[in-house]
């Protein structure tokens, strides 16, 4: 049986943490600001913007949510992200994605001023990354990083495999898990026998957004199994609409690879939890002048 490794339980440390620093720091300071751009009505981002709001208020931090038609312009987006780089109470910006069609999203994301970067996926912020320099780090990837130090997972001469290669998991985790000298393989579509690599590793990270892609047959017992997936599948059960009900559910089949695992995170309760902790983190430190 494996040990559940709780992002609930770390979230709440690190915001009672936050809140510790801002309340040492607020006389000096002012109130740590952070802006969050919503274009259109996307029901998930919605409540993923909600609950920014939300948790921001525990660390004592000032949300300020743009939530603007799906069709606002993109000179005005630009021109809404530049008054925000410039303005003195706001110490962290975020866009949020996926973004209308009609938005350029790299050039959204390029638009934030590298210190206000908090969801640290700006060009600048990655290029710190990769040639280990100071700077905000991409929040789900930090945050597996804090989960696996609060766990106490020693990641030198590790064997890591991460599953997924994309700029906002996938890369950053392969860049800031090298930095602590595991040894890093990033697997994706094209990867030739993913059950073989994968069950060598001693940490497997699965993020894919595949529902169930990591069974027993990747996983070497006593491996460390971090599930990033959010996808929603149907539970079998039909609603009273008589339509099928969803359930939240990750990319590794948890039934059957928890018994083999010597830790691993839940699907929901796990890496979810941790992002917003991180982005909050990231503001605190982009407020305390140590973002670049
Ligand atoms: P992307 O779609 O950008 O990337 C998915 C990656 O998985 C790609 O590199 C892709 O390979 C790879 N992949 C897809 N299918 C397979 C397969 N069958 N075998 C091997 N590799 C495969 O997704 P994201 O990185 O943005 O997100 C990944 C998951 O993490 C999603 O479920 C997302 O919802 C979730 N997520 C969760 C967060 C959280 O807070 N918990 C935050 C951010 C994301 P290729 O490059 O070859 O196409």
């Amino acid at each position: 049986m494996a040990e559940i490794m709780s992002g609930k339980l770390v979230r709440k440390i690190v915001l009672k943490e936050l809140k510790a620093k801002v309340i040492e720091n607020e006389a000096r300071l002012g109130t740590p600001g952070l802006a969050v751009i919503q274009l259109g009505d996307n029901p998930a981002s919605t409540t993923y913007v909600n609950n920014k709001e939300k948790y921001a208020g525990k660390a004592k931090i000032r949300p300020e949510v743009h939530r603007l038609p799906a069709d606002f312009p993109e000179n005005e987006l630009h021109a809404l992200i530049d008054k925000l780089n410039n303005d003195p109470s706001v110490h962290g910006i975020i866009v949020q994605m996926p973004l209308p069609d009609h938005i350029g999203t790299d050039n959204a994301i390029a638009a934030v001023s590298p210190e206000k970067d908090v969801d640290g996926l700006a060009p600048i912020s990655q290029g710190k990354l990769w040639t280990g320099r100071p700077g905000l780090r991409p929040c789900t990837p930090a945050g597996v990083m804090r989960i696996l130090d609060h766990y106490g997972v020693e990641l030198k001469g590790k064997g890591v495999v991460i599953v997924g290669r994309s700029n906002l998991v996938g890369k950053p985790l392969a860049a800031m898990m090298l930095e602590r000298h595991a040894t890093v393989t990033l697997c994706h579509s094209r990867t030739r026998d993913l059950e073989g690599v994968c069950r060598a590793a001693d940490v497997l990270v699965a993020a894919t957004g595949r529902a169930d892609l990591i069974t027993k047959s990747h996983v070497k017992p006593g491996a460390i199994v971090i599930d990033i997936g959010i996808n929603f599948v149907e539970s079998g059960e039909t609603g009273e609409d008589g339509k099928p009900k969803m359930k939240l559910t990750g990319d590794v089949a948890f039934d059957e690879v928890e018994p083999l695992a010597s830790l691993i995170t839940p699907v929901p309760g796990g890496v979810g939890p941790m992002t917003i902790a991180m982005l909050l983190s990231n503001t605190v430190q982009a407020w305390l002048g140590e973002g670049s």
